[in-house]
């Protein structure tokens, strides 16, 4: 059995002697989560306002998820998919008919899922489109994140992600964000295969695109034959305030890509959708994962879902984002720290009247820490708050309440 903490001071030190430094963590040792709220060793209760990159949209350890888990876990957690398993296809069936698509490829990581999404849009350019061989492109946009690979990657504009993880794979090309004319020339180079974007930039620090572009985006795709490859890995279920942040637009991309929430924080589960004219191109053996459609993820998955929709997450992330956005647009009247209030059901940012590479972003995160609230500044001065969707309104004021103190009080 692991061997006990005894301090918070000992738990950090031993991440930071044993633990590659590829994070910079607050300095909160946490060792319990029920609903909106995370302990940490000493006992102290903090209000979570990351919700782990919005994979806790249903709270910490919600029971049913949790019992889930548990039951599943005593039965078979893998197989492999080198056979058939009893949990699967339910799974399947259930996401498929959930989010409307013919097939699901279910991996694990988010990074993963996109990794799948890149094979599945080239392999179509090429068996379907009739791209040449070795080819095809992929439009992406600037300021984009789709994770960590090194293919990913190969998209990215981010120095800190690029920066010496050269060469990079070609075949990416990359457009401004929210900008149709760019997407309108881009996408009629007939080598385009697809076109991969989130609705809304999370990690860029929370951009919500004008009205009208994701919608703009699908019409473009299907003028020029192109594949709309959309993210929603940190933006769907439920966390924009509709069940997939595509759905404000009633947009349906051709691959829809999904992760964190899927398993309400608890198992790592991935997935992508799509019809079977582009999921068929996939044959066996040419893509697959270990653990990808375990029986132990495939229980997790429909119960997690279930509990998005028997506690009408999408609908209470909506009205409390509202009150939230509210509120910080209120306080940025009382203060000129804040520049800007943006975000979409409860995916907000703020962000913060300082240079990128300034602490004071940090510096307020710490301040909020210490006042029971955990958040993480994205890109330096801006600040993601994103609690998770079974938060009330009454914990919604609590919070702002604790942010006001903070923001108005604090002294560069
Ligand atoms: N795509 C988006 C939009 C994300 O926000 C993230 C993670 O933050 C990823 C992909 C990568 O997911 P993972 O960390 O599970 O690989």
């Amino acid at each position: 059995m692991l061997a006990t903490i005894t301090s918070g001071q000992e738990a950090i030190a031993l991440e930071e002697k044993y633990g590659a430094h590829n994070y910079h963590p607050l300095p909160v040792v946490l060792t319990k989560g029920e609903g909106v709220f995370l302990w940490d060793v000493d006992g102290k209760r903090y209000y979570d306002f990351l919700s782990a990159y919005s994979a806790v949209n249903q709270g910490h350890c919600h029971p049913r998820i949790i019992n889930t888990l548990i039951d599943q876990a005593k039965e078979l957690t893998l197989t492999s998919r080198a056979f058939y398993n009893d949990k699967l296809g339910l799974a399947e069936k259930f996401v498929c008919e959930t989010f409307g698509y013919n097939k699901a490829l279910f991996m694990n990581s988010g990074a993963e899922a996109n990794e799948t999404a890149i094979k599945l849009a080239r392999k179509w350019g090429y068996t379907k489109k009739g791209i040449e061989a070795n080819k095809a492109i992929i439009v992406a946009v600037k300021n984009n994140f789709h994770g960590r690979t090194t293919a990913i990657i190969s998209a990215s504009n981010d120095s800190l992600a690029t920066k010496n993880f050269g060469p990079f794979m070609p075949g990416f090309e990359i457009v401004n964000y929210d900008d149709i004319s760019a997407l309108e020339k881009a996408l009629t180079n007939k080598n385009v295969c697809g076109l991969w974007i989130e609705p809304i930039q999370g990690e860029a620090g929370v951009y919500v695109p004008q009205d009208g572009y994701l919608k703009a985006a699908e019409k473009l795709c299907k003028q020029n034959n192109v594949l709309l490859m959309m993210d929603e890995i940190q933006t769907g279920i439920a966390r924009t305030g509709k069940m997939l942040a595509g759905d404000h637009e009633n947009v349906r991309p051709d691959l829809l890509i999904l992760g964190k929430a899927l398993s309400g924080g608890v198992l790592p589960i991935s997935l992508v959708l799509a019809d079977d004219e582009i999921m068929l191109v996939i044959k066996p053996g040419e893509h697959g994962s270990t653990f990808g459609g375990n029986p132990l993820a495939a229980a997790v998955v429909v119960e997690a879902m279930l509990v998005v929709k028997d506690e009408k997450l999408a609908e209470n992330a909506e009205r409390m984002g509202v009150v939230f956005r509210h509120r910080m647009n209120a306080l940025k009247k009382k203060t000129e720290l804040i520049t800007l209030v943006r975000g979409k059901g409860l995916l907000n940012a703020i962000v913060i009247n300082d240079t990128e590479d300034s602490q004071t972003a940090w510096n307020i995160c710490l301040k909020l820490a210490e006042n029971g609230l955990l958040a993480k500044p994205t890109h330096g001065n801006i600040i993601r708050l994103a609690p998770p969707l079974v938060i009330t309104e009454e914990q919604v004021h609590e919070c702002c309440d604790i942010i006001e103190k903070i923001i108005v009080g604090f002294l560069r």
